[in-house]
Formats: C-alpha cells, structure tokens, sequence
C-alpha cells in the first residue's frame, strides 16, 4: 500500500527515514508524489557545436585501454582516447579507479563533462557504456537537503517504484486519456522520475497537468453544485416591466456588455438558486448601473437590498448615485460609522421594519443589531477589501439572500477560472461610449519641473490634480511623513492662489471628507495623497493623476489610481515619475503606458508576477500545482474545467464505474469537506 512508511521501501532505514521526514517524506507516496524540480538534459552534439567550458555530452568509441595513473593521497587520474567523427578525443576521469574494469577497448561509452575545444579533451562527469539510446541523457534533480542526496533518493525512488507498481492507481477515467492521449499513472509516474527521452517526459508532464487541474476543478464544481443546492428556494419574482421601465429612465442606454452580465444577474435572481457571482468590470465601466438594476428588481420583489463598500467616502458617493437614480422608488439610507446615537437608532428600526428598501454602507452595515426584514440581494463592493467573516455575515443577515461581488480590478480569466471555481462571474469589458483614453506617461525624476509645469498649466484651465507620494513599503509612517514633505515643497513651488490639500490615512473621517468635499468642488486645485484615494472616488473634474515612485506599485494598483481620472468630459493624463532598476520593472512603466485596458493589463501583470504574487500571498487562496502552471498550461485548464463541469452535471460520478475511484477521492478530499463547513 502506498500509505504505508517509507521504512518499506528496500534501502531505507530508520536513519535515513528520519532525514525524508524533514523534507516532508512521510511514505510510499509522499515519495512518489515528489517531482524532480527540473531536469538537466545533455544532447549529444556535434563537435563541431561544443563550446569551450560548456559542459557537454559526446559519443564515441574507446580506440585504447584506459590508462590508471595514482597521484597524492588517495587520487587517480584514469584517462583513455575516443573517436569521435573520425577525430581523436582525449578523455580523463578523476579519483574514480574502479571505471577501468567497465571501460574497454573498442566499446561505444557516452561521456558527459567540461569540454575544452584547445585540448579536445574532455573532464568526464558522467558516462554511460553503450550506445545512447535517444541521444539524450536527462537527469532528474530533486530538491534535497541534509543527508538525503540527489543519488540516494533517485535509488529508493527507484526501488519503491519496482515494489510498488501494482499499488499505482488509476484515477483518472479512460475515456480522458484516451481522448489527449496520455499516458496511464503508472507509466507516467516511471517517466517523471525517470525520463528515458524528452517526449516521452513531455506526454508524463501533460498528464500529471492534466490530472491536477481536473481534481481541482472538479471540487470546485461539487463545491458549486452542493453550495446551490443547500439554498434551494430562494427565487425572487421581480416585476420585469418595472425593471424594463426603471433601465429607460437612465440618462444614457446599457452597453451591450452591462445588458449581458445584468441579464446573467437577473437569471440568477429569478432561478431558485441563491446567486454567488462576481461582476468584473473597469473603473468606470458602469458597474453601479448595472447593480442599482439589480437592487430595484428585488424592491419590485417585495424584498431589500443592501450594498456594502470598503470606505465611507465611497458609501456616500454611491448613496448619492443611486437617490439620484431612484427618485421616488426607493426609500435608501446611508449607515456608516459616523451615524450614530438617535439617528442611528432610527435607522436600524426603519431597516428592521422594511421603512427602508435600500441600505447603502460600510462595515457599519454587518454590526450585530442591524436586522433585515426580508433581505433579497446583497451586494459587496470592491469585495477583495472585506475577509471572507464580513461578507459572510452581511449574507447571514437575510435567508439565503442573493450575493453579488463587484470588483474593479480586473481578474485574468486564468486567475478567475482557479480562485473563483465556486463563484460565477461576469464580466463588463466594454467601456462606455465617448470616454477619452487616458494619455499616460513615464517620466524620470529630474523632468520633474516640467510635470509642476503642466500641471499649472490645466489649473489655470480650471482643471484639477491629483499627486500620489512616493510609496515606502509596509510603513504607513513614513508614507504619511513623504505626503506631508511633499505637500509642503508643492505649496512652496505654486503661487498661493493654487490651493493644495493632504490627505492621508491617518486623518480622521471628518478630516478627510472635507477635504474630499473641498477638491470636488475645485477649492483645492491639487490633492496631494497616499494611495487612500485609490478606491472608487469621483471627482470628474481631476484630470492629472501624477504618481510618484511609480514602479513601487503593482500594476493593478496603478491602473487602480490612473481610474481616479478621465471620469469627465476633458482630455485626462496619467504621469508616472519613476526610475525603475530592473527590467520588470520598466516593462511595467512600458505596459501602463501603451494599454489602458485592465484586463489586458491583469494578464501582463500576472505574467510578471506570477500566479502565486498576484494577490498577494497571503490571501491568495490558489492552490499550489506541482506541476501544471496556470499561465503556461492555460489550455489544460480549460479542458479540465469544462470536463470537470460536464462531470458533475451529468452527474457521471454517480453513474459510472469509470467514476469509480475519482468519487471515492472526493469523498476523502479535506479540502472539500473544509469548505463545506
Ligand atoms: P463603475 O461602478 O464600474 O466604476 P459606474 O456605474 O459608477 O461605474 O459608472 C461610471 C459613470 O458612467 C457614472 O457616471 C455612470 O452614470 C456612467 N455610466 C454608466 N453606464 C453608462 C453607459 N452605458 N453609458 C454612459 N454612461 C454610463
Ligand atoms: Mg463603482
């Protein structure tokens, strides 16, 4: 049995069971389960191609005997000729005596090692007798540590493979490896260790890729089967003429992107299946419409609706949004922190007692004594900004309520697909008509004068600027300190009828929402600020977003804050000041430069960064593969999720003995039964 210790395995004993237990090596299969992490592959060439110092692999034949020369203590020099195309090749090897008995006059030997095209010699590494059979040698490398080499562990793996062939399950059904044709579990796990040519490795690789993401995806999908199922019943029957009727009275029409995702959101609403979907789109791209349709689909429902988002000053511009859009129809309230005493009071009986269809706010929202009377839809704002415990209470306050995600920054359908397997989602990637692109930038510090320059330039034009201050990371301090410095050289540099505000994340509500009240109505020309400003606020008139540092941010970030402007009529400019060492970094500047397109820009981001670092690791929630890649292997995980769909909605895993053994790994999956809590 696989489970069983590694102790089993021929040549392992207590000693050397003990070092496979640090790196995590437990039993059989941990043992099996542990990939070379790269391979290096020696081709033969011809001589013609070696260079000097490489290291190298050639063919020949042994012309004499090799001769066994000892020198100082204990050393050897054993050193023979070959031929090699007809050339005489000199080889020698060091300190390993013993070779002589193997190596022989007129054989055919493989030879790896350091060339030097002066001497046509070759120092040997490695040597194989016989004909190479591929022409290739590959060689697995394992990440070892302590006592446990590369050389031991390549030998018990060797013998646990030998013993335990016949305990190698199949997991994946036939019918999939017949259809990508690839190769059984058992043969794969042999090549992945042990790969006799680089095809052969290849099609072991494509399989184990494969298998990974159709085990993933298919929690994912039981996840999303059972998580529907548990909320039966919940249809909402909206009043679909009203619906139609409220989406005319909007002062511009839907793209056809915001119509498609607010019908997929609809038929959500509708079906008796709670709703859990994420809606994506830009900033700007008109998310709020489409969520304000939703809220009033579910008032003509007889139910309420709340929306929560991640600042205050963000709560009241969209309280103000939608008691423009609503008018008459909806009695909307706005409950933040800074509501409190009798009118809080009020508040939370009006909401008890269904005097309110709409709740607008932040975490104040979720707090124990807020009650709904028949909550319907809940909707959670740049979502990635709340933990898992928030939004789930704010859904705990209704029965089954629906659950919409917004979010601005734009995911990759890669990163989509693995981290939200569970969630639906929508996507709004289209852009209003008529916005101007942003015209961005990158500058370098010492162009500085001519940034100051411009800036006054479309502040006499009755413009405004944002300046976001130099980033020092994981120290909110200092951020404030260099906020603060700039605020005061910028003060000293324009006249005093430009008026420059701070703002900063220590200030206080108050503080910063009347400085937020002072730059949207233009008696602050210039906002100087932390990224504090970059969620979500409003203020058409700003149109030069100018950041310092620029290639301390991450792309998602940038393009976050560039969405701070080019929300009005005028021409709108993105300046990045930044000086960035490394290549990435100037492929960064590069890339914000040339798209304004956030999904475009996600996937280069992701392609930067890597899966693991692009959201952060802490929270990233994706699963660690092997050996499949998200990015590289994108294709794979297509396939899988799609077969992976297919199975769980033919429910296959009940219906076939093929199923048989996939069922009996779910069942035991800790990773689902967690979740299921
Ligand atoms: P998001 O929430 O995605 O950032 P909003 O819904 O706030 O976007 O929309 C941004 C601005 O564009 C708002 O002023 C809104 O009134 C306007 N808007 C939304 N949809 C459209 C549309 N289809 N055509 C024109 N303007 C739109
Ligand atoms: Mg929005």
């Amino acid at each position: 049995m696989l489970s069983e210790s590694v102790t089993q395995i021929k040549g392992v004993g207590e000693k050397f069971a003990e070092d496979l237990a640090v790196i995590n090596i437990h039993t059989v299969e941990d043992l099996l389960n542990n990939y070379p992490y790269k391979y290096n592959v020696f081709e033969i060439k011809p001589l013609s191609e070696l260079i000097h110092d490489d290291k190298v692999t050639i063919e020949g034949r042994v012309i004499h005997e090799p001769s066994l020369t000892y020198y100082g203590k204990n050393k050897s020099r054993l050193s023979f000729t070959l031929e090699v195309e007809g050339v005489a090749i000199k080889a020698v090897m060091f300190n390993r005596a013993f070779a002589k008995k193997q190596i022989h006059a007129g054989d055919m030997i493989t030879l790896t090692g350091k060339w030097d095209t002066h001497r046509l010699q070759i120092t040997v590494s490695s040597y194989k007798t016989g004909p190479a059979e591929n022409h290739a040698e590959i060689q697995s490398i394992y990440s070892v540590k302590g006592d446990v080499t590369n050389y031991k562990l390549k030998k018990i793996i060797k013998n646990a493979l030998s013993a335990y062939s016949n305990d190698i399950d199949e997991m994946v059904p036939q019918r999939y490896l017949n259809a990508y044709k690839l190769p059984n579990r058992k043969d794969a796990l042999l090549t992945i260790h042990f790969p006799p040519n680089r095809l052969a490795l290849k099609h072991a690789r494509r399989r184990f890729i494969y298998e990974e993401f159709l085990l993933f995806q298919l929690k994912m999908q039981l996840l999303r089967k059972l998580k529907r199922e548990a909320t039966q019943g919940n249809a909402q029957h909206y009043d679909s003429e009203k619906v139609k009727e409220f989406v005319n009275i909007f002062p511009f029409t839907l793209t056809e992107a915001q119509n498609k995702s607010l019908n997929q959101l609809l038929t959500d609403m509708k079906s008796p299946y709670r709703m859990n979907r994420l809606l994506q789109g830009d900033v700007g791209s008109g998310k709020t419409a489409v969520a304000a349709v939703c809220l009033y689909a579910s008032i003509t429902a007889g139910k309420q609706g709340a929306l929560m988002v991640p600042t205050e000053i963000l709560a009241e511009q969209h309280y103000q949004s939608l008691t423009k859009l609503f008018g008459e129809r909806a009695q909307i309230v706005l409950l933040t922190g800074s509501v409190k005493g009798k009118r809080r009071r009020e508040m939370v009986e009006a909401i008890k007692s269904h005097n309110v269809q709409i709740v607008v706010g932040t975490h104040a929202l979720i707090q124990d004594d807020v009650y709904f009377n028949d909550l319907g839809l809940v909707i959670v704002d740049e979502q990635h900004r709340f933990g898992v415990n928030q939004r789930r209470t704010l859904r705990d306050k209704g029965l089954n309520p629906d659950v919409l995600f917004m979010t601005a920054t734009p995911i990759p359908r890669t990163l989509a697909i693995t981290a939200f397997g569970d969630m639906d989602v929508s996507v709004i990637d289209e852009m209003p008509v008529g916005r101007k692109e942003i015209e961005t930038y990158w500058i370098k510090e010492n162009a500085l004068d001519r940034v100051l320059g411009f800036i006054e330039k479309r502040i006499m034009l009755k413009e405004q600027a944002y300046v976001i201050c130099p980033l020092i990371e994981e120290s909110d301090k200092l951020d404030i300190q260099n906020a603060v410095d700039l605020y005061h050289q910028l003060q000293e540099y324009y006249p005093d009828n430009i008026k420059i505000g701070l703002m900063h994340g220590r200030l206080s509500t108050d503080e910063k929402d009347s400085i937020m009240k002072d730059f949207a109505a233009n008696r602050i020309q210039i906002l100087v600020s932390t990224t504090v400003v970059e969620v979500g606020v409003n203020v058409p008139n700003a149109t030069i977003m100018v950041i310092y540092d620029a290639e301390r941010f991450g792309l998602s970030q940038l393009h976050q804050l560039r969405g701070r402007v080019g929300r009005g009529e005028q021409q709108s400019y993105c300046i990045l000041i930044a000086d960035p060492k490394g290549e990435v970094g100037k492929e960064r500047m590069r890339i914000m430069t040339e798209t304004t397109n956030g999904f475009e820009l996600s996937e280069q981001d992701l392609k930067l960064r890597g899966p693991g670092d692009f959201f952060g690791k802490k929270q990233s929630g994706l699963p660690d593969f092997k050996v499949a890649d998200m990015v590289h292997d994108y294709k794979a995980l297509e396939t899988a999720r799609n077969d992976a769909q297919e199975i769980i909605e033919m429910n296959m895993l009940e219906q076939d003995e093929e199923f048989y053994k996939l069922k009996q790994y779910l069942e035991n999956d800790s990773f689902l039964k967690e979740k299921l809590d």
